[in-house]
């Protein structure tokens, strides 16, 4: 068994190096060479994986009873691996194809606006800002719709591919296999769902009606009459803007990288190696968004963003660097494929519980020079517009997983149920009225539906994760009362925290046992409503 992962790990490891290299010189210079090279070496970890005879031999090694912990999640970790990559390579190979050619359609379709072509940048941006042609914002959320019918049939085809692949392995459809193979389960993820739902829904029903109140109010219509184009992006995902808090102004032409490097340092974590790594500004050629990669597991952490001096922007460099710290402080001790972070969500969750330091009223004293008086004044309406970020947010991530269990459960059911089904979430879990006998693929506009399957659930378990970790080190770290809007900063023994109790495990515990060992309690919606329910 020992053998096997070190054979193993001498092929997987420096084939990873070369990708991450390679991807992170394609992102900056956009030089397509390198873009192929990224794809080559992809390629070549996802052939090693597929080979079906260590696979049968992993799935050996499994029925054996191991008593070393740590060479026993190795193993149950590459099985894993190999798992995702098992099957008829003709059909893998089409369901490849059929993801390429849908995304395809989506990067070069534009929609028509007034007989315009428009970018998708074009529509939010009506949406964003459009106070007083109601009638224009309409248009634009008809036409952000429109990529929904050029590729409504091929995502039904494709999740039929993807289920037959699933069923072939052994597993129910889809659904199950992708979170099974993320080492969760149907049962876990739809329970932790419907828990989530209930401690929410109440107080949501209520931000629903104050946002309502407030864009009537700024449009000058009947809050009666607030339909799905009013809402400020097109699947009312994200909350909306308040016109009293304007965070921007605050971090004009302050130096992010910076603050974020003297926040982290006061809290023990130093970032300034990740930092001189990384490629912090615009370039020609470069990739528009951010991300962080660990491109060795040595050490070798770095970030690429593209700075603006805007809050948004703040919050997206403490989130990569929240990701930074988290592998750069991975305990190097631990075996090559226990080096990483426990889980998708576990990360994310770090990432934006420090990005959600952008919008904390003592940080923005302590970065951008605020006032106490000011800051004490802006904290209320600062409190409110994250709070009716995040119940949005979560209503939106309801109908998704929602959604994509139902899809996967009956593709074959067609279009027009699915047109509908989507609505039927909308109503019930948004409380967005469903425009009067609108039957058109809304769902499949949304591009993560095909393009990243059964993935947004860890976006919620993230925002979970971090509002149970802030609930924590409140109580028993920093000693506040001050759950709702902590401040993170200013107390070493808080970076002394991360490093011990979530960046030091890696992987070595599966996520349910890491949360409990974190934060004394099992993942559970309960701190998130402390936190975003008063
Ligand atoms: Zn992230």
């Amino acid at each position: 068994m020992r053998l096997f992962i070190e054979n193993y790990v001498k092929k997987v490891a420096p084939l990873v190096k070369k990708a991450n290299l390679a991807y992170w010189e394609a992102s900056v210079t956009g030089n397509p060479e390198k873009y192929k090279e990224a794809a080559k070496y992809e390629f070549e970890i996802a052939k090693l994986h597929s080979n079906r005879e260590e696979f049968l031999k992993l799935r050996e090694f499994l029925k054996e009873d191991i008593k070393d912990e740590l060479l026993k999640r190795q193993i149950v970790l590459i099985y894993l691996s190999y798992a995702g990559k098992q099957g008829d390579p003709n059909l893998v190979k089409q369901i490849i194809d059929k993801q390429n050619e849908i995304e395809e359609k989506f990067n070069t379709f534009r929609a028509e606006l007034n007989g315009k072509k428009v970018t998708d940048n074009e529509l939010k941006e009506i949406l964003r800002s459009e106070k007083k042609n109601m009638a224009l914002r309409k248009e634009a959320w008809l036409a952000s719709k429109q990529i929904g019918k050029v590729v409504a049939k091929d995502v039904l085809e494709l999740a039929k591919l993807r289920n037959k692949l699933a069923k072939s392995l052994g597993y129910k459809d889809y659904f199950e296999m992708a979170l099974k193979l993320q080492e969760q389960t149907p049962e876990e993820i739809i329970g932790l769902f419907d828990k989530l739902d209930n401690e929410i829904s109440p107080e949501y029903q209520k931000v629903k009606a104050d946002i309502d109140k407030m864009l009537a109010r700024r449009y000058k219509i009947s809050s009666k009459s607030i339909m799905p184009w009013h809402y400020e992006d097109p699947f009312f995902q994200e909350g909306i803007s308040f016109d009293s808090v304007n965070l921007d102004k605050y971090y004009k032409g302050k130096d992010l990288a910076n603050i974020a490097k003297d926040f982290y340092a006061s809290i023990g974590l130093d970032v300034t190696d990740i930092l001189e790594r990384s490629s912090l500004y615009e370039k020609e050629g470069k990739m528009q968004h951010a991300f962080c990669t660990d491109i060795d597991r040595e050490g070798d952490v770095r970030i690429l963003t593209n700075i603006k001096d805007n809050e948004s922007w703040m919050d997206t460099v403490l989130h990569e660097l929240g990701h930074a710290v988290y592998d750069k402080y991975l305990d190097k001790n631990l075996p090559y494929v226990l080096r990483e972070a426990c889980h998708t969500f576990t990360t994310e969750a770090v990432a934006m519980l420090f990005g959600r330091q952008s919008k904390n009223p003592e940080f923005l004293k302590k970065y951008c020079g605020l006032s106490d008086r000011e800051a004490k004044n802006i904290a209320p309406q600062l409190y409110k517009m994250q709070k009716f970020q995040q119940l949005v947010f979560s209503r939106w991530c309801q109908v998704v997983t929602r959604f994509e269990k139902e899809m996967y459960a009956h593709p074959e059911k067609g279009v027009d149920y699915f047109n509908n089904y989507w609505w039927q979430l909308k109503e019930k879990y948004q409380l967005i009225k469903k425009p009067k006998d609108r039957n058109n693929p809304d769902w499949a506009a949304k591009i993560h539906i095909s393009a990243y399957p059964v993935y947004y659930h860890n976006y919620m378990l993230g925002e979970l994760f971090a509002s149970q970790m802030n609930f924590y080190i409140a109580k028993n770290i920093i000693h506040t009362d001050n759950i709702k809007q902590t401040f993170l900063g200013d107390n070493k023994e808080i970076g002394k925290y991360f490093i011990e109790k979530i960046f030091k495990p890696g992987a070595r515990y599966r996520w349910d046992r890491f949360v409990k060992e974190a934060t004394g309690d099992e993942l559970n919606p309960k701190y998130y409503k402390l936190q975003f329910v008063d």
